[in-house]
């Protein structure tokens, strides 16, 4: 008996949570005000691998000194992205009760607890961070600050793009599909490489080998954001460049689904596509192969590092709306996939 009221409780309650009947029709609303990417003043370079990651569903890890605007870099991307499909914005709203089409900027800082990234709650499930950035952008800001058990803790919804919370003898699985976006500076001063720095070497390398594995696998684009000189910070604002940058992804998009069929993000590309000289996703050009082949004989070249290469350097080939990868193609996307400012350091032993 107690068992079948807790059943009738639970089925009110899981129903009060998931008002997935009878839900209004949502209405197209008007996209809220977020900074046009012009704004950001020099970092053209930077502004580039945005583009490219936007576009290419691609994660991203972006270092460089503080100040230097890798916050206000990243708060752009919802303005560059179209808006959410139907079936994003039903699930956003029977979740969170959002009925905005605009795709959200969710900003964990690096003391949230497990239960603020993931969910958790007391009597019941309640969604965390990476539900309240579904179908959007997840930035994690001082990303190498976070406890290792919460970035941990992402390994496995950044996989299945979704988490199953269970509180109170109820069971609820929250969506969790987002955009990764981490931010970091280069040693615990912060600014190795860009600045005099007052950091010991090992200081150095121990700080880099704090960001976790799991999470560095899944990075595609690597964009170092370097200070900015006087003339840069003194130019004037590019009316308008956020439009410009979606005009540009939706062209993209089209030419993709028209082309290829291929109705994912590049950065769902299957491995084993980019190791097929003839694959119908990935259609190299003989020049293009010939250039990915010459890279990725390198020492130490990876496995995950060459599927980055392939991934990124489709997604640039399709801003172009160039059917074929070219050699040209690969070496833009080599400046954006090199992580050798993490691993070059980080690999070698501490001292
Ligand atoms: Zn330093």
């Amino acid at each position: 008996m107690l068992n079948l009221l807790k059943d009738a409780v639970s089925k009110a309650v899981y129903e009060y949570l998931r008002p997935e009947d009878n839900q209004p029709t949502l209405i197209e609303q008007e996209r809220p005000q977020v900074t046009c990417i012009g704004e950001v003043r020099g970092q053209e370079d930077a502004k580039i691998g945005i583009l490219i990651a936007a576009y290419g569903g691609h994660d991203v890890l972006m270092i460089g000194p503080p100040g230097e605007g890798k916050t206000l870099l990243a708060s752009t991307i919802p303005g560059i992205l179209p808006t959410l499909t139907e079936e994003e914005r039903r699930a956003r709203y029977r979740y969170l009760a959002d009925t905005s089409s605009l795709r959200p900027f969710v900003v964990a800082g690096s003391t949230c607890s497990e239960t603020d990234l993931l969910g958790g709650g007391r009597t019941h499930p309640k969604s965390g961070y990476i539900t309240q950035a579904h179908g959007g952008i997840l930035f994690l800001d001082e990303i190498v600050h976070f406890k290792k058990e919460v970035i941990e803790g992402l390994r496995a919804p950044m996989e299945d793009k979704q988490i199953t919370i269970r509180r109170g003898g109820i069971t609820t699985t929250f969506p969790a599909n987002f955009q990764l976006i981490g931010a970091m500076n280069p040693c615990p001063c912060g600014y190795h490489g860009y600045a005099e720095c007052s950091c010991k070497e090992g200081e150095i390398k121990r700080y880099l080998k704090r960001l976790s594995g799991p999470i560095l696998d899944r990075i595609d684009i690597f964009l170092s954001l370097g200070t900015t000189t006087s003339q840069e910070f003194f130019s004037p604002p590019t009316p308008n460049q956020s439009n410009a940058f979606l005009a540009r992804i939706k062209e993209a998009i089209n030419f993709r689904e028209l082309g290829r069929n291929q109705y994912c993000s590049n950065s769902y590309i299957p491995g084993h596509h980019v190791a097929d000289p003839s694959s119908k996703l990935l259609c190299w050009s003989e020049d293009g192969l010939g250039r990915f082949k010459q890279v990725i004989d390198a020492p130490k070249f990876s496995g995950r590092k060459r599927v980055r290469l392939g991934r990124v350097a489709r997604s640039y080939a399709d801003l172009y709306f160039d059917k074929y990868i070219e050699e040209h193609h690969i070496n833009a996307a080599l400046k954006f996939t090199d992580d050798s400012i993490i691993e070059g350091e980080a690999d070698e032993e501490l001292t």
